[in-house]
């Protein structure tokens, strides 16, 4: 097993975990890109959006992220959920991760 998200969903890497569930695990990232910046994972190995299967999981996935982003405390301001995909969408760990960006104004366009 060489997936790293899986060995953080499997307690085999330390990670800064804030929540858990549902087959859901949100945990910070390791180079932040805003002052709040979870990462969620399903518990279960995907590489990335194209390969999902189940659409279940992903409303499971954003609606764990909503509640993550809520548990943060910045819902109410607001805040972005990004799915990066494959080279060009910038992944570069292949795990489904969807990351939550909040404590200040995010930019349009994205870079
Ligand atoms: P992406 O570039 O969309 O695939 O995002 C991968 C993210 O994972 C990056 O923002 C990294 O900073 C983050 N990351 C990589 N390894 C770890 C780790 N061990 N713990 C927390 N975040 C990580
Ligand atoms: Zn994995």
């Amino acid at each position: 097993m060489s997936c790293i998200f899986c060995k953080v969903a499997a307690g085999e890497i330390p990670a800064a975990v804030v929540k858990r569930g549902d087959g859901m695990l949100a945990f910070k990232d390791i180079n932040p890109q805003a002052p709040t910046h979870l990462l969620v994972i399903p518990t279960q190995h995907v590489p990335s959006l194209n390969d999902v299967k189940d659409p279940t999981l992903l409303g499971r996935l954003l609606v764990f992220a909503r509640d993550a982003a809520r548990d943060a405390g910045i819902a109410e301001r607001g805040y972005r959920v990004v799915l990066n995909t494959n080279p060009d969408g910038g992944q570069t760990v292949f795990h489904l991760h969807a990351h939550v960006l909040g404590g200040r104004a995010m930019t349009w366009p994205p870079g």
